[in-house]
């Protein structure tokens, strides 16, 4: 069945709310903010790409320690770091029907239109409202830093802000991380967690929000290793992207970030983009910052956050590549590239889309589906005991009972399940269970004393 990019989108957001991945928030007070709740299968979704990036990038390796810093830190740093002056995104209003856009946003969607000429750069007074074609205001700044009061006094002293990323934490813990864990040049320091930004336009489901979580690593190297240090992270990145995700080559750029587009820190900026339903947009990126935040950080606060190199007893100011990860960007990739629509007949002759999420097994929320054939105890004790050996082995599985058998694989198919077991009546003779797989359809019979070890052996 030929869909367009808006029809996926809109069954991608039907799935998701109706199976329990994503939800609007505050939905009974009618939303807000463009924030989400992540319900059951999406919390386990989120779960599973957050821990196979800390298995990947912090536990399986010896260069990379992580921590967690919190929220809210000590303004002085976002002082230093330049966020409260620069973190800023260009806004312009539509005079006639008042909505507001990003200024870049604007002139990256002109250049994305046939026969742009890039000899002849669009000027932003040269742009209408892509709404309705009125005239826009000139560009304001907007800081996107989130403003919150600490403490029992809402005045000035008591002003904080919400992260606007991990980063932060981990330059300001630097010293504290170089001096415990005596790690030798080059090393990292990687979190994940929340960051937030007050975003001028929220948008596309889970894409753009005002809260979102973030994967980040501070690599820090001496300056002569900092160009081979970006490309072992540029090609780490794109082997997430490609082993664990298991996105199309085809669906991801990797866009080389010129000179003049570059923060004036970067030496090097790589974003890496995926062909969303709405388009091509920024999934992660990775950046050389050079000494530049360590740097700041050292002249604010006036502690040397130098490193002692033990074989030439030089200090050094590491240089530091950012590799950079979206939680939710992840997740809405991974759901947009696996979600397979086809055609199913419905009991009245006609057709409706029928959907399979062909998720990597190991991100899937639910590795293992058991179903008795039917409601009759025996077969119930059995599959009873499936689900506990599931659990003892720390796999995630349901168990379901009710209606047809391709009722229920069906279900499981939406919400990605790799594999359903099912114990029919031969189970308690030959002590087997048929094992059906969630994309060939192939099916096998499977000792029941061996599913468990199936399973994580497939994973
Ligand atoms: P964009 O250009 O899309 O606003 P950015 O370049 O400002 O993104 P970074 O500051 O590089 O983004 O943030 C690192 C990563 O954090 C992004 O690659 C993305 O995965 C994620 N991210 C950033 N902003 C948001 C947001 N508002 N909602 C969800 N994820 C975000």
């Amino acid at each position: 069945m030929p869909i367009s990019p808006e029809q996926k989108m809109d069954l991608l957001v039907s799935l998701c709310k109706r199976r329990g991945f994503v939800y609007p928030g505050s939905e009974i007070y009618g939303g807000f903010a463009n924030s989400w709740d992540y319900g059951p299968y999406g919390a386990e979704l989120r779960r599973n790409i957050r821990n196979a990036w800390w298995q990947r990038f912090v536990l399986g390796r010896d260069d990379v320690v992580g921590i967690e810093t919190p929220i809210l830190m000590n303004p002085k740093a976002w002082e230093a770091s330049g966020h409260l002056q620069n973190f800023n995104d260009p806004l312009v209003d539509c005079k006639k029907c008042k909505h507001r856009f990003r200024a870049d946003h604007l002139l990256e969607a002109k250049q994305a239109e046939p026969g742009y000429d890039k000899e002849k750069p669009v000027d932003l007074k040269n742009v209408r409202c892509p709404l309705c074609g009125g005239e826009l205001t000139g560009v304001r700044q907007f800081n996107m830093m989130m403003k919150t009061f600490v403490g029992v006094m809402e005045d000035p002293t008591s002003v904080a802000y919400f992260r606007p990323e991990t980063a932060g934490g981990m330059f300001v813990a630097w010293k504290n991380v170089r001096d415990s864990s005596r790690k030798k040049l080059p090393f990292g320091i990687a979190q994940t967690g929340k960051a937030f930004r007050n975003e001028i336009t929220p948008g596309n489901f889970i894409f753009r929000t005002r809260e979102f979580e973030q994967m980040e690593i501070e690599y820090f190297v001496k300056a002569e290793d900092a160009s081979r240090a970006f490309d072992m992270w540029l090609a780490e990145q794109k082997s997430w992207v490609h082993d664990v995700l298991k996105l199309d080559p085809s669906h991801v750029v990797y866009h080389e970030i010129p000179d003049a587009e570059r923060a004036f820190y970067s030496a090097r900026s790589v974003d890496t983009e995926y062909r969303f339903p709405f388009g091509l947009k920024e999934l992660y990126g990775i950046a050389n910052r050079t000494d530049y935040d360590l740097a700041r950080h050292q002249d604010a606060s006036k502690e040397d956050l130098r490193y002692l190199d033990p074989e030439t007893g030089e200090k050094v100011l590491p240089y530091v590549i950012e590799p950079t990860w979206g939680v939710d960007r992840s997740v809405l990739a991974v759901l947009s590239e696996h979600l397979d629509i086809d055609e199913a007949d419905t009991s009245d002759g006609d057709k409706e889309p029928r959907m399979v999420l062909r998720l990597p097994p190991r991100l899937a929320p639910v590795k293992a589906a058991i179903l008795p054939l039917q409601k009759k105890d025996d077969l119930v004790r059995v599959a009873r005991d499936l689900i506990a050996s599931f659990r003892g082995a720390g796999v995630s599985v349901e168990y379901d009972e009710s209606a047809s058998i391709g009722k229920r694989y069906r279900r499981q198919d939406e919400i990605g399940t790799p594999w359903c077991f099912t114990v029919d009546f031969e189970s308690l003779n030959d002590k087997k269970v048929t094992v059906r797989d969630r994309d060939s359809m192939g099916q096998e019979r499977v000792a029941i004393g061996d599913v468990t070890g199936w399973v994580q052996n497939k994973l």
